[in-house]
């Protein structure tokens, strides 16, 4: 099927959940984001602060011990889990039951951000998914953390998600996850996200000038927005965290993505006027995205 424009109408039939006036913070949806490595602390800070920004109204950080605290001065809003490293700067699967007993507790958990070593981020993914079988808990998965495709557990190839996940690929990462030359991806994205999404049975966003949003059960959607500053280092951790604030929230997985991409969007545009097109930081992006949601309502 032909993707559905994301635009304004889609939009406004499709409205976030909103929180009553009398809601309390876990009311208002607890985020967890995992990531995070002594080379890229800075991804978990710019997720986290974008899922604050998306209306989360609570906020956990599991990242690697050297650099928890360094994460939790800089979002004074969190509270932040120091997890055991292995020395390629990912995480040992022990980081399971330190996560544990968050795991009824979590409206969202984004994995991924600046995590490190993709085969130790895949057999942690696959030792959580199963403890989170039953609960109300989004999944998305971006970055390191997609590797759990190519790294299944024993014995389990084809890989299928057994839980609701959102994976988030640019065309490089797209093409890393499915063998496919990356000039391929690009050339039809459309089928490559659809293809995808059923194959792992996940809501596949493929990222890029277009993003086309892929739900298993076919239905598709696609986006087009936004400028060249989006392409900049760090502005990935911002929508997936805008993403995860939003599926918090209450809103099902392909609903934040279509919603976060075109926040994220115009973001980015409202950033190009203010600052110019090339130049703006994807941590400014964060700031804009209450005023735009409002707008967008
Ligand atoms: P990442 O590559 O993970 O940092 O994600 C980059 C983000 O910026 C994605 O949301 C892309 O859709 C967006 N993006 C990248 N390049 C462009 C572009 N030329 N125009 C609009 N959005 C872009
Ligand atoms: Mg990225």
């Amino acid at each position: 099927a032909r993707p559905r424009d994301v635009d304004t109408s889609l939009l406004r039939a499709w409205p976030l959940p909103v929180p009553s006036n009398d809601a309390d913070k876990e009311g208002r949806g607890h985020v967890l984001v995992l990531g995070g490595s002594r080379e890229m602390p800075g991804a978990v800070i710019l997720a986290a602060t974008a899922a604050l920004r998306a209306g989360a109204g609570k906020l956990t950080i599991a990242t690697g011990r050297s650099v928890a605290q360094l994460v939790a001065l800089a979002i004074p809003e969190s509270r932040v889990l120091g997890l055991a490293e292995n020395d390629a700067g990912g995480f040992t699967v022990e980081a399971v039951a330190a996560l544990d007993p968050l795991a009824d507790k979590i409206s969202a958990i984004l994995i991924g951000p600046g995590m490190q070593d993709e085969a130790a981020t895949a057999r942690l993914v696959h030792a959580l998914l199963p403890r989170l079988d039953g609960t109300e808990t989004k999944v998305l998965l971006d970055a390191e953390a997609m590797g759990a495709v190519l790294h299944p557990p024993a014995g389990a190839p084809p890989f299928r998600f057994a839980v609701p996940v959102l994976l988030t690929p640019h065309a490089g990462e797209m093409a890393h996850l499915t063998g496919i030359d990356k000039d391929d991806v690009c050339a039809a994205p459309d089928r490559h996200a659809q293809d995808a999404a059923q194959r792992w049975n996940a809501v596949v966003a493929l990222k890029g000038a277009r993003t086309v949003i892929a739900a298993p059960d076919g239905d598709a959607w696609q986006h087009e927005g936004g400028n060249v500053g989006l392409a900049t280092s760090g502005s990935g951790d911002v929508l997936a965290g805008v993403i995860a604030g939003l599926a918090a929230r209450g809103a099902e997985l392909a609903q934040a993505a279509a919603w976060g991409v075109a926040l994220h969007a115009r973001a980015g545009e409202r950033l190009a006027e203010r600052f110019g097109t090339l130049g703006y930081l994807a941590r400014e992006l964060c700031d804009d995205i209450p005023s735009l949601l409002e707008q967008a309502a």
